[in-house]
């Protein structure tokens, strides 16, 4: 069964690097991409949406290769230039990376929608798939810590993940709205993917928009995820070390459980083969680093084959997907 039209719901370098792999995989206009918000912040007067712009970069070709995330080839004279002056220096802006920012706040001051913006840029930077923010309105992970409350950027760069996690808040997320591309992206999908994202810092903030665990459990594409741990500990990130302080086994069990419900599929790394017997729902096992294009790709027509053959069978059991206990 062939499965054309994509959705992928993706946080930053983990979500981006699927992404990539999924776009490589599917006619040029079939994927769509709904992006993690909850990072964004506003910094020297200007609106960052760092996960929005990690999958641009990436799904235009155009990002540093080395970190995930921003421009390739980038300078940063204004950013030593701002800390002479005595500016904020510790969130890495590169000067190409800065038009970007530059255009897109100047364009939410002039009153246009985040995702309006987004498409703008995406366009701008020659990217086929759609990149939807999750939403239109702002919602900021707050992260509570041993140290204090602390917004999402200084946790996560300032304090490079130091603090230890006691829990989540995602601001501002009771008032937002599921924006209407992103529910027909869903409701119209073949394939849903949750991309090896964090769970809590990528995908939980998705799920926070009211409506959006609805919409994605009416949608009648199959949805599998992508375990984001591997051999015991994340690739990249927190995701490990936040699994320990939440009170976690940190396994691809623990993602699997977390997204339990919303999941008919599962795809474990080939090192963690030994406990796709105790994974719930129907389980490809493969390799799941995506180290470059070719990786990325292998893995995304992987998953375009597994999910085919869960959509044929789903209606054999009495929960789609689902194995019978
Ligand atoms: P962030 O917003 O930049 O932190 O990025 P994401 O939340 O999208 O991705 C971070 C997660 O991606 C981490 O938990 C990593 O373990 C995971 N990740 C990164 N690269 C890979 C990869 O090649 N394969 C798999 N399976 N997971 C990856």
């Amino acid at each position: 069964m062939e499965l054309t039209r994509v959705v992928a719901l993706a946080g930053g370098v983990g979500g981006a690097k699927m992404a990539v792999g999924l776009q490589a995989a599917v006619p040029p206009g079939a994927l769509t991409v709904i992006v993690n918000t909850g990072d964004d912040f506003e910094h020297w007067g200007l609106t960052i949406c760092p996960d929005l712009d990690t999958v641009l970069y990436n799904l235009a070709g155009v990002h540093n290769p080395e970190t995930g995330w921003g421009r390739d080839q980038e300078s940063f004279r204004l950013l030593e230039a701002m800390g002479k002056l005595g500016g904020e220096d510790w969130f890495r802006l590169g000067d190409q990376d800065l038009a970007l920012h530059l255009r897109r706040s100047e364009w939410l001051q002039q009153g246009a929608r985040l995702s309006e913006i987004t498409d703008r840029l995406r366009r701008a930077l020659g990217v086929p798939s759609l990149v939807l923010p999750m939403s239109d309105e702002p919602v900021r992970t707050l992260v509570h810590t041993d140290e204090g409350d602390l917004p999402f950027q200084h946790y996560f760069v300032r304090l490079r993940c130091e603090p230890m996690v006691m829990d989540l808040s995602f601001v501002g997320a009771e008032s937002a709205r599921v924006p209407e591309a992103v529910a027909k992206a869903l409701h119209n999908a073949d394939l849903i993917v949750f991309c090896p994202s964090n769970p809590y810092l990528s995908i939980d903030p998705i799920l926070s928009v009211p409506g959006m665990r609805r919409l994605l459990q009416e949608a009648p594409a199959p949805k599998v995820a992508v375990s984001p741990i591997v051999g015991g500990t994340a690739i990249k990130g927190p995701a490990a070390k936040m699994m320990r302080e939440l009170g976690q086994m940190v396994s691809p069990l623990t993602v699997m459980d977390h997204f339990d419900e919303l999941l008919d599929g599962f795809i474990l790394d080939s090192a963690d083969a030994e406990i796709a017997g105790a994974v719930q729902v129907p389980t490809l096992v493969t390799e799941t680093l995506m180290t470059d294009l070719a990786s990325k790709t292998k893995l995304a027509q992987e998953i375009l084959t597994f999910a085919g053959q869960l959509a044929e069978t789903r209606n054999t059991f009495s929960r789609p997907g689902r194995r019978p206990t």
